[in-house]
């Protein structure tokens, strides 16, 4: 990414285009404080594919942060976005992104390097996640509290309201551009609760373009900013600002961390890391949990914090799923994302690519076994199976983030839980078998936030609730979900 630093003048987002005059890059400006923002300094976002530029987005700083939070408050303490309005402003966002699913998937590929076949999925998914949200607004409700249940709530009346926590910053990951900015933006609009959001920096775009599509749905023109800029410019300035009540941050877990220590006095919901775990029992299918694993490993070139990763398979067959995956993983195309026929694309900068190569030479070197790919072409790394990586490898114990399946045999159910169990992370895992006493166990025992069975880890719904156990995150995801921790309770009782 670079950084710009010119005077330009650009025309409004009109009709689904961006345009810009006197350049021929496009200049998208970023709604702030209601308007959309005349910037004077631009960052380049760049196609992970070939390293052309997509377009530019504004360089923020703490100035625009500021306006976006006042704004913010102004938007909330006017008090005219009721309830019913927010599920009208989410159902219509839903139809309207429908509608445009090509053009918004087409963003997402240029801006991610994510295969058209997957953006296409985030799209639908996406707009899943808007028509839950919209539900969820107009089912949101509080409870009624027994007071009588007490000697001392005789004759009250008591119940609990569910009231917006107020304004809520909002700050995304680069892997799903879209999509995780609708799990932010949905439940904090069915609560009642204006946003200010900070898209990564290196994938804007879908989520400037979406802002705008709220808008055309009805959404308040000031109720979401987008401020666009770097982690440490903009996101800092955001998680220190004093408006904000709620930090909701999906990423990496440095990052997480720091903006737990940094948002004093604030709620701070965390959606991090994981290297995800399938178990793979001798029962399994293998066919099925080698096409599970084909897919869903690989998807978006691995770039899923629920991507499964480490594959745990009894010793007893070990050798056969080796070689189904070997056979499986061989049939992916890689190459550019914009081509249908395309499964992998590349990952998100060169950089990136060349740590994941990295880390597998260093593993190969103590002894791994690359049973397929292991190679970088340009800026492709191709889809790479590695058998028996050494238990202290970077590959083995930290998340990859690229498009990397690791085997690791194990005796018995007992040791595949405690693998599964032994490393920071749990989000989701998946297991593979056929036994019902199995699949008790792994209920019982899996420390995650999600268990499946039959499944890949990747599996996911908007309406379930998404998240992690231990340093995985500590909030749920989903609008049904995520709407609880955007409110506070208030409780009020009646008395005559
Ligand atoms: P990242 O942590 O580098 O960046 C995430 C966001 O935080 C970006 O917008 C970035 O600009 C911002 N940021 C960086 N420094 C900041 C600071 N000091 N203060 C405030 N904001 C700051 O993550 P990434 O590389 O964009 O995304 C990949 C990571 O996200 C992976 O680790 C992946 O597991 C995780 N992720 C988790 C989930 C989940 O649901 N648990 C989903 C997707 C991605």
């Amino acid at each position: 990414m670079h950084l710009h630093v010119a005077s330009i003048t650009v025309d409004l987002y009109r009709d689904g285009q961006y345009s810009a005059k006197g350049s021929g890059v496009q200049q998208i400006r970023a709604r702030v404080a209601g308007r959309h923002l005349a910037a004077d300094r631009w960052l380049e976002v760049l196609n992970p594919y070939d390293g052309s530029e997509v377009g530019r987005v504004p360089a923020c700083d703490p100035t625009h942060v500021d306006a976006a939070c006042r704004a913010a408050v102004v938007a909330l303490s006017r008090g005219d976005f009721p309830q019913h309005r927010r599920a009208q402003v989410l159902d219509a966002a839903a139809v309207l992104l429908a509608e445009r699913g090509e053009e918004f998937a087409r963003t997402v590929v240029l801006e991610s390097g994510k295969p058209v076949r997957d953006a296409r999925v985030e799209v639908h998914r996406s707009v899943d996640t808007l028509r839950s949200s919209a539900a969820a607004a107009r089912t949101l409700a509080g409870d009624m509290v027994a007071l009588p249940a007490s000697a001392r709530g005789q004759g009250r009346l008591g119940f609990a309201l569910r009231v917006p926590i107020g304004v809520v910053a909002a700050i995304t990951p680069f892997n799903f551009p879209l999509e995780l900015v609708t799990h932010k933006l949905g439940p904090a609009i069915a609560d009642g609760c204006p946003v200010v959001l900070k898209p990564s920096e290196r994938t804007p775009i879908s989520a400037i373009r979406l802002v705008d599509l709220l808008v055309e749905a009805g959404l308040p023109h000031d109720w979401v900013s987008v401020v666009t800029g770097t982690g440490e410019d903009v996101g800092a300035a955001l998680v220190a600002h004093p408006v904000p009540r709620l930090v909701s941050f999906t990423g990496s877990i440095g990052v997480g961390r720091a903006i737990e220590r940094a948002a004093v006095g604030k709620r701070v919901d965390l959606e991090l890391v994981s290297n995800a775990p399938v178990i793979v029992e001798p029962d399994a299918d293998l066919t099925r949990v080698a096409e599970a694993i084909r897919t869903a490993g690989f998807s978006n070139a691995g770039q899923s914090c629920v991507c499964p990763q480490r594959v745990l398979v009894h010793e007893s067959r070990h050798a056969d799923l080796v070689r189904a995956l070997r056979d499986a993983v061989a049939t992916l195309v890689t190459g550019d994302p914009l081509e249908e026929a395309t499964h992998v694309g590349p990952l998100i900068s060169p950089r990136e690519t060349s740590r994941v190569a990295a880390w597998i030479g260093a593993a190969a070197d103590e002894g791994a076994i690359v049973v397929t790919g292991g190679k970088v072409v340009g800026r492709l790394l191709h889809p790479t199976v590695i058998d028996q990586p050494p238990l202290h490898s970077d590959l083995y114990r930290k998340e990859i983030l690229g498009p990397v399946v690791t085997v690791t045999p194990y005796a018995d159910f007992t040791e595949a839980v405690r693998l599964a169990n032994d490393r920071d992370f749990g989000l989701q895992v998946g297991v593979f078998t056929s036994s019902v006493a199995t699949t008790l166990r792994a209920v019982r025992e899996l420390d995650f936030g999600g268990v499946l069975v039959n499944e890949a880890p990747t599996w996911q719904v908007g309406q379930q609730p998404y998240g992690g156990a231990r340093g995985s995150g500590n909030t749920r995801e989903g609008p049904s979900y995520a709407v609880q921790e955007m409110t506070e309770l208030r409780f009020v009782m009646l008395s005559a």
